[in-house]
């Protein structure tokens, strides 16, 4: 073990994701070297959730077994606790664990030195200068990058703890998030995510350029071969060939205690409107079951919804109370058992008509990004769809990483597909 060794540990979103590549990038930029063991770490970084209760919870036990740690070590070890639960518990965490040594929330990355040095071991503010350095991102895919367009959010809804942990809406300057991607682009990265909690609400701070005007000036980069972005909000959407539009519930009632600001109707009316544009789009979502007040017929319109929309992939989750956020004052989670029920019930019939999508495929050709050997084969190759699929594939291993091919599916396994490159 070597003073200048890390190792992170991350929870949570694609924004959390992607701060740890920043962490990891401006370590390394300053002589860190990146370890996948703990044991070999002389730094060690937390890089947490608090969406839910159950991830808050989990830091604390891990704090518990690093204590050992530093112990057995007589002190030699460093711990930072960053992400969402830094920026939620602040101080109290050193209070609580005293052998950490810092305590950084996400809109702080910029202050790594400061935390290292010591000079600051509590930094939870939302500066205004953000030090956002594209140049020091350590990005695991040699095909994809994921670019940061905004953080915080300002739609406050009601079970949400993000408005308190990443602050308020700050969107990237416009520019600065297109010479971000020219660069990645520069460095093979052809698949390119635009990130933010709301990208769609996204507004140049300069020159009040729109989300829409973002996504047409980055696909324009040459070599940017395929455009995502994650998450949008259905009360702000804009269009692209996959969606990630988190519904939350299917029934209009819960939608207003989560002060969602837009009903089932209205929800459904959207997704019929991009079907109409784009009849290839496809859809994923976030469902929040057991809401206080939610009934069994609530529910049951969140599994019409399912039915309705068929979604590709979708995360659901029992509803946790937050620190601080409104529903507390809405009243109390649904009964844990029934909730747990419903999340079943949920998975269990998204699986059906996720059979159903992954079948719709066999004995088409669809275009798929190559990123590399398949993990599970390595005489296979590998790569996605337009729609998130992975697709496992026969094909010519010499092709340069980023490629786009043509590939008939002739088989659909439990999540993936898989075949032959045709083109
Ligand atoms: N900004 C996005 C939005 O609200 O549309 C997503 C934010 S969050 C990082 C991802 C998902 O976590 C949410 O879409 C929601 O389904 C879930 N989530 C957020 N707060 C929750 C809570 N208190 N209990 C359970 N799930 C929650």
């Amino acid at each position: 073990m070597t003073d200048k060794t890390f190792f992170i540990e991350t929870w949570g979103c694609q924004m959390n994701d992607l701060d740890s590549q920043r962490l990891s990038g401006n370590l390394k930029l300053r002589g860190y070297r990146r370890v996948e063991d703990q044991a070999e770490a002389g730094l060690i970084l937390l890089n947490t959730c608090s969406i839910r209760e159950k991830s808050e919870h989990k830091v604390f036990s891990r704090l518990g077994e690093l204590r050992e740690l530093k112990q057995e070590r007589h002190g030699n070890l460093q711990i930072g606790v960053c992400g969402c639960v830094a920026q939620q518990e602040g101080e109290r965490i050193r209070q609580r664990a005293p052998w950490v040594d810092f305590v950084m929330g996400p809109g702080n990355v910029g202050y790594l030195d400061e935390v290292l040095s010591g000079e600051k071991r509590v930094a939870v503010d939302f500066p205004e200068d953000r030090r956002y350095d594209f140049l020091a991102i350590d990005r695991p895919s040699a095909t994809k990058a994921q670019i940061t367009i905004m953080e915080g959010c300002n739609k406050n809804c009601t079970f949400c703890i993000v408005p308190t942990t990443r602050g308020r809406e700050v969107s990237r300057p416009f520019d600065d998030v297109l010479r971000e991607t020219s660069n990645a682009v520069a460095g093979g990265r052809v698949e390119i995510e635009l990130l933010g909690q709301t990208v769609n609400a996204y507004r140049c701070p300069t020159t009040g350029r729109d989300f829409g005007r973002l996504l047409a000036a980055v696909a324009d980069i040459p070599g940017v071969a395929r455009l995502r972005f994650m998450t949008s909000h259905p009360a702000e959407v804009n269009i692209s060939r996959y969606l990630h539009l988190p519904v939350q519930s299917g029934s209009s009632a819960v939608l207003r205690r989560m002060k969602r600001l837009y009903t089932r109707e209205r929800y459904l009316e959207i997704i019929a409107r991009l079907r109409e544009a784009i009849p290839e789009i496809h859809f994923s979502t976030d469902f929040i079951v057991g809401f206080p007040g939610e009934t069994e017929e609530d529910f049951q319109q969140s599994l019409r919804m399912i039915e309705e929309v068929r979604y590709g992939s979708l995360f659901a989750f029992k509803y946790s109370p937050r620190p601080g956020t409104p529903a507390l004052k809405i009243g109390v989670a649904v009964d844990d058992e029934i909730a747990s029920e419903r999340l079943t019930r949920l998975f269990e019939l998204h699986e059906q008509v996720k059979r159903e999508r992954l079948e719709s495929y066999r004995g088409r050709v669809v275009p798929v990004l190559y990123e590399g050997p398949s993990r599970n084969d390595p005489a296979m190759l590998s790569g996605r769809t337009d729609d998130n699929w992975v697709v496992n594939f026969t094909g010519d291993p010499s092709l340069p990483l980023g490629s786009m091919l043509g590939v008939r599916i002739d088989q659909a396994q439990h999540h993936t597909l898989r075949g032959e490159a045709v083109a």
